[in-house]
């Protein structure tokens, strides 16, 4: 099933997961060692405790998946929120609060995405540019000692910090987005023609048989197969046989219209799906396709090739993708039977 928008993906939610978990993690750390490093008011560790179930909230949401993606997005957001009153509340770039900040864009960029990311950096980077004007007006509960001098270098740090991170978390979502395209390409695409494989073509024909059910138009369908291809790979090697199938893939997916869809289905076999078509309409395109591989030379060798074709159309009642390539197959064995290098339409 193709994940749509509102639906985090398997690996968006493992990863949001994750994010909550080590969330989590540091929190409970920073509640016990803490207390080792630095003496704080009670306040902090009341915060930490609030910002603790907060956050395993929101794990438990992502967990059960009671959130879609938007949600998710808008309580990254809430957290960001969150966190504000804390960080201008504790000293604002003199906080303990602040050394957290950069990893918040590249956590926002890894849950949410591009739009999250920016977001996140914007609204960071002005808080820290803004606690760090007004640094002298900021009430500071840890009671660090801080010059104004101190606070502006800080808070010039940070802003880069931030920006840096954001930077880098829209950098790294962009190698993912490519990546990810590059394998979902790969992944419906034969190697050696670079027709759709057969992964490819049931995508394409799911689509094409719902667009023929709810607009009540025909579908139509060509298997085809090339006659005795085994004696060109016994006589002139398979090499020169896999460039005949590129050649032959590549003439007749120049020869379909647009709106048809031509995929590698097997070894020497193709299929070429004909929405708005039908099975009349469909033979003279076939014969069309029949004619011009007939009349082509193949390989630096120049071998004719015949092709034999067997026709389909979508039955109005309880038909689907598999019934109609039994049909064409059907009707391709007829072909071959007839003595190849011809039409045949299925009942
Ligand atoms: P027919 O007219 O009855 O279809 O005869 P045929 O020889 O084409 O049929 P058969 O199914 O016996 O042989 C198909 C051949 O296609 C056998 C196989 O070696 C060849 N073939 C399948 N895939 C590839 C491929 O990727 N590359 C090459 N070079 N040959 C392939
Ligand atoms: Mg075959
Ligand atoms: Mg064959």
């Amino acid at each position: 099933m193709q994940n749509s928008n509102n639906t985090p993906n398997a690996l968006t939610h493992n990863l949001t997961l994750k994010v909550i978990k080590l969330t989590i993690a540091a929190i409970i750390a920073s509640v016990f060692f803490r207390p080792f490093f630095v003496t704080l008011p009670a306040i902090f560790t009341v915060l930490d405790l609030i910002n603790l179930t907060l956050v395993t909230i929101f794990y438990i949401i992502v967990r059960l998946n009671l959130a879609t993606k938007q949600e998710i997005t808008l309580s990254l957001l809430l957290a960001i929120v969150l966190i504000t009153p804390t960080f201008y509340l504790s000293g604002g770039v003199n906080s303990h609060v602040a050394f957290a900040l950069p990893l918040y864009p590249i956590f926002a960029a890894l849950i949410g995405g591009f739009r999250e990311s920016l977001l996140v950096t914007a609204f960071l980077s002005i808080s820290v540019i803004i606690t760090t004007i007004f640094n002298g007006l900021i009430p500071d509960l840890t009671g660090e000692i801080h010059s104004n001098e101190k606070s502006i270098a800080r808070g010039f740090w940070l802003t880069i910090s931030i920006v840096f991170s954001g930077v880098f978390g829209l950098f790294f979502l962009k190698k993912h987005t490519e990546f990810t395209d590059q394998l979902k390409d790969e992944n419906i695409h034969d190697p050696l023609t670079g027709l759709l494989n057969r992964r490819g073509l049931n995508r394409n024909f799911s689509l094409a048989l719902e667009t023929a059910e709810m607009s009540s138009t025909p579908l139509s369908l060509i298997l085809i197969d090339i006659d005795l291809f085994k004696k060109v790979n016994d006589m002139y090697g398979h090499d020169i046989g896999d460039i005949c199938l590129i050649e032959v893939g590549t003439v007749l997916s120049n020869n379909i219209r647009k709106t048809d869809t031509i995929a590698r289905f097997g070894g020497e076999e193709f299929i070429i799906l004909l929405p708005n078509t039908s099975q009349n309409e469909a033979a003279k395109i076939a014969d069309n396709l029949r004619n011009i591989i007939a009349q082509d030379k193949f390989s630096d060798f120049s071998l004719p090739l015949t092709i034999t074709l067997g026709l389909a159309e979508r039955h109005k009642q309880n038909d689907n993708a598999l019934n109609m390539i039994k049909r064409a197959d059907k009707a391709l064995y007829r072909g071959k039977d007839r003595g190849r290098n011809c039409v045949e339409l299925s009942e």
